[in-house]
């Protein structure tokens, strides 16, 4: 086309408009029923636990509305999180502040609120408490072995077996009261042993706390507990062990309180993330075999921060018609970010030919993703569409909105029932939930 003949460029307004409009922006659809099922399979596995959901997982207000509905407690790590769950009318009583390592003006927030239940695992947080929430009930956090734990978070907190009774002394020294044990396994944790270690120091330490005065009444297990779809049988593997130990360790004549802090059991398996391919290159390596790199609307400073830490591929589904048997090739799969550390994968993963403006839609996709999400280089995160069926939407006032899916959008019917028999999340998000097919 000649150079005076070309369309010019959208006005400012008119780009920004666009950009809202265009149907190939990322999207995650979030089922909120999926949510009140993991609550009910999680009570009926741990029926001593009480749940207190850990909000840094995925601090959706709808998420938030609907656990504080069904009755959960709530893991709040900082003042911003504080706010969000006593703004939705929740009693501070349901609250655990469970940072070990808290700032001092949110430490006053707690005060002042209301929020007596925060852990520790130092000398120095000791300090601060007894300056500036002397009322607090203070739970000990104790060190695990966690090793075997996708994401470990020993080497950051956690106080050794053999310093604890310093520990307590030091509290009962400040007039503080400790009236719990804490630990956490590390996040998405592969071996239950973990938790039955930990819950037999956790008796240790208790009778230690009970010897030098304080009155101990409260054991928190904390999170771990593995959340994506299909992780279900090692959960009940936990589950039953974790029954066991708490039988012989603190049995219910203890009057011992048990709670737990999940956050990835509640949230993994709630979304699905549908991302867009927006750049393509074919390239051809020395011995002559084609390797594509693929450019996709989200990466790694997106919904997709985690995926470089976890060992395991996590597979997409293809939106796209393809032959029966697919020729793959190894792909790199990019954020769209201009910096190169932006991409899902270490390795190269194994995909079909695709092209721009086809769609991969990632299951498991409700924890640590939108809550993990930057705006860097001007990519904004995803919009988050939610389901939820009439039973869960006669207990939120006001309802959420239904949301609709851009995928449909100018998508051959033929791909949409392909992805929606693949995928078990898609099939319950569709008709029945108000998140509608446009096509
Ligand atoms: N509690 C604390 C103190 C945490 O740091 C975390 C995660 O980092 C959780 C609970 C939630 O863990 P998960 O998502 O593995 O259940």
């Amino acid at each position: 086309m000649p150079v005076d003949q070309a369309v010019p460029p959208a006005a400012p307004e008119e780009a920004d408009h666009n950009r809202h409009q265009d149907q190939r922006d990322p999207f995650i659809v979030a089922n909120l029923d999926v949510l009140a099922s993991r609550h009910q399979a999680f009570c009926q596995a741990l029926p001593r636990v009480t749940p207190f959901y850990a909000v840094k997982c995925n601090n959706s207000p709808n998420v938030l509305r609907v656990l504080a509905a069904l009755g959960t407690g709530f893991d709040c790590a900082s003042q911003m999180e504080l706010e969000q769950v006593l703004s939705l009318g929740v009693a501070p009583s349901r609250i655990i502040y469970a940072n070990p390592c808290k700032p001092i003006y949110h430490i006053r927030f707690a005060a002042y609120h209301g929020v007596q239940l925060m852990t520790f695992d130092c000398e120095e947080e000791l300090i601060k408490v007894a300056q500036h929430h002397p009322g607090a009930r203070l739970v000990i956090r104790l060190w695990t072995q966690d090793s075997n734990s996708t994401f470990p978070l020993s080497t950051k907190f956690g106080a050794k077996l053999e310093l604890c009774e310093h520990l307590l002394k030091s509290a009962r020294d400040l007039g503080l009261a400790v009236v719990g044990v804490s630990f956490h396994v590390g996040s998405d944790c592969h071996s239950p042993h973990s938790f039955t270690q930990a819950i037999e120091d956790c008796r240790h330490v208790f009778e230690m706390a009970r010897g030098v005065g304080h009155d101990m009444s409260l054991l928190d297990i904390g999170g771990g507990f593995p959340g994506a779809e299909g992780s279900e049988s090692r959960f009940e593997e936990i589950a039953k062990l974790i029954n066991a130990c708490l039988a012989r360790d603190f049995p219910e004549r203890s009057g011992v309180k048990v709670i737990a802090e999940p956050g990835r059991f509640y949230a993994e398996s709630v979304s699905m993330a549908a991302v867009n391919i927006i750049a393509k290159k074919a390239v051809l390596e020395p011995g002559g075999q084609r390797k594509l790199l693929y450019y996709l609307n989200e990466g790694h400073y997106g919904i997709f921060r985690l995926f470089l830490r976890q060992p395991v591929f996590r597979a997409p589904i293809v939106v796209k018609e393809l032959c029966s048997d697919p020729p793959l090739f190894p792909c790199t799969l990019y954020g769209p970010t201009c910096d190169s550390f932006d991409k899902l994968f270490l390795e190269e993963v194994k995909l079909p030919e695709l092209d721009v403006g086809d769609w991969l839609v990632f299951s498991s996709m409700g924890a640590y993703t939108s809550v993990m999400s930057s705006s860097f280089n001007g990519f904004l995160p995803a919009s988050i569409f939610y389901a939820v069926g009439p039973e869960l939407r006669s207990l939120l006032e006001p309802a959420p909105e239904a949301g609709t899916c851009p995928v449909w959008r100018g998508c051959r019917p033929s791909f949409a029932a392909q992805t929606i028999s693949d995928s078990p999340s898609l099939q319950t998000v569709l008709p029945d939930y108000g998140v509608s097919r446009t096509n």
